[in-house]
């Protein structure tokens, strides 16, 4: 497959033997791991890009799962993603900092309540959590507003790349074969009888599946409808964030969480990996399945929030903000069905922990689906992992590597300079196997245009870079050398 049957124009395939809708962080871990066996796999997204939805809109941490409601399946598939991402981060490059956590206690409740949080870590399998008094607790965040009773501390919280990691695992299914069908929503499905295929009609034509895995998010409820099942209701419950400038960095270094309700998590402070401070996310249950817009309601809490937590915060600059859509549903756990009859798997309800626990509901999906008659045979050999573009600020970034300046000056050029963005990895992320459709998309894979001046400087120049980009994935100018075109 070529870069443009990948976006654009008829499907490249009639039939394989696994489609997975859904090309978020579920879908995309589930393709990589069974393109790792004797089958054809494709991984089938409404989007032009992977990683669109709500997998590019999180809070970005990698979850111990120290606060899970222990027993659940969440529970432990959290558990086993941290240690399975954290391996596989450092095999590819995803940019991670194991920053650790301190939870915070505000009231007498909050402080009665540490013990029992201590006790349910432990029954997660987590064993590392330890209470601490308030002199402690400002010693780990000293801008902290005064008033903190005392915490429990995570050590093992990390911070991530969410972009990253869902660009690593549809990289790495597409190099062991896999097709990556963007630009194709599923509208129709006409589910098998006995030994036929399920037929899935796209908006780029029909395809059809000897097995199907549902990791559509927000819409897994409408597939899952679509094969004839009412399990569960997705209610997406916004969250909205604020990023913060990077001048405000100093003051956390370490994420700050409050005592978790049955609302969910609760507003935390947090570093980012690209060395922002983040302070959300709010949680609001909404009827609109796209609209990730922000609100005046959501920054007056947001605000609120902030100023009771950390009011010097408030004195930084806000860079951005943005909201994302949790697939929230009335269950409290996440909903995993398998229906060996239809040969379909549904992956839904992975509301606020998906990021961390992608890898292993691959592996928990595999199992399934072994175990209902999906042949897996193990390819004799696969392609090394990918080496993910560091975007993140524990390594050193191309623009401070004097070795490759010296080999390539276009990582020495600077395109944006508020993130220092330099021409090589711009050039570099339009050549690549999974290339950006458009301005946000190489923002994910480069961080151009994400710094204080949100564009305003070197927008044009980036744009004009991402064109020529777009216009060699059309073949517009002929030149085949330059188009990318991998596999
Ligand atoms: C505010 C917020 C904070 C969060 N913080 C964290 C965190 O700190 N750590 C963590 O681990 N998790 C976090 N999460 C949760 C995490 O982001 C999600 O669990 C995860 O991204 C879900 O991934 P997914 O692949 O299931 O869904 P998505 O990323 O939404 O992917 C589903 C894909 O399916 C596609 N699709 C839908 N319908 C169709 C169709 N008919 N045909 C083809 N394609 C279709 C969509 O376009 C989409 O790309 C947070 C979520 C939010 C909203």
């Amino acid at each position: 497959m070529n870069t443009r049957q990948m976006r654009y124009g008829p499907l490249p395939v009639e039939r394989v033997d696994v489609a997975v809708i859904g090309g978020g962080v579920v879908g995309a871990a589930v393709a990589r791991a069974l393109s790792a066996y004797e089958l054809s796999v494709a991984l089938v997204e409404a989007r032009a890009d992977v990683g669109d939805g709500t997998s590019k809109a999180n809070t970005a941490i990698l979850h111990t799962g120290f606060d899970a409601k222990p027993g659940t399946l969440e529970s432990r598939l959290v558990r086993r993603g941290c240690e399975l991402l954290a391996d596989y981060a450092t095999k590819t490059g995803i940019p991670v900092e194991r920053t650790g956590a301190v939870l915070v206690a505000w009231t007498e409740e909050e402080l009665a309540a540490l013990p029992g949080l201590a006790a349910k870590a432990a029954e997660n399998g987590y064993e590392r959590c330890e209470i601490v008094d308030a002199e402690e607790v400002y010693r780990q965040v000293p801008a902290l507003a005064p008033g903190a009773l005392g915490g429990l501390t995570v050590p093992d919280e990390s911070i991530i790349c969410p972009w990253t990691t869902t660009l690593a695992f549809a990289t790495e299914a597409l190099s062991r074969g896999a097709y990556l069908l963007l630009n194709t929503r599923v509208e129709g499905v006409e589910p098998p009888s006995g030994t036929a295929d399920t037929v899935l009609r796209t908006s780029r034509g029909t395809l059809r599946a000897g097995w199907v895995v549902n990791a559509a998010g927000l819409g897994s409820d409408v597939i899952d409808g679509l094969f004839g099942h009412k399990r569960f209701t997705v209610t997406p419950r916004r969250g909205e964030l604020f990023v913060f400038d990077k001048l405000a960095r100093p003051m956390v270094n370490r994420i700050v969480l409050p005592v978790p309700s049955s609302r969910g998590k609760g507003v935390l402070v947090s570093p980012t990996i690209y060395g922002n401070i983040m302070l959300g996310p709010t949680a609001e249950d909404r009827d609109d399945r796209t609209d990730t817009s922000t609100s005046e309601d959501g920054f007056a809490f947001l605000l609120e929030k902030g100023r009771k937590l950390m009011p010097a915060l408030l004195e930084e600059e806000v860079t951005a903000s943005y909201a994302g859509l949790r697939a929230a549903t009335e269950h409290g756990d996440y909903q995993v069905f398998l229906d060996a009859g239809q040969r379909y798997l549904v992956l839904g309800g992975i509301r606020s922990t998906g990021l961390t626990s992608a890898m292993a509901v691959a592996e928990h999906a595999l199992g399934l689906l072994g175990e209902a008659g999906l042949r897996l045979d193990a390819k004799a050999t696969l392609p090394d992992p990918p080496r993910m573009p560091n975007i993140g600020e524990a390594f050193p970034r191309p623009y401070e590597r004097a070795d490759l300046i010296a080999e390539d000056p276009a990582y020495g050029t600077a395109v944006c300079f508020c993130e220092r963005v330099t021409e090589g990895e711009i050039r570099d992320a339009l050549a690549s196997p999974i290339p950006p459709a458009d301005i946000d998309g190489l923002r994910r894979r480069t961080r151009a245009l994400m710094g204080r001046c949100q564009g305003f400087f070197c927008g044009a120049e980036v744009e004009k870079r991402l064109c020529a980009g777009v216009a060699r994935e059309h073949g517009e100018n002929g030149d085949t050398e330059k188009t990318g075109e991998a596999q």
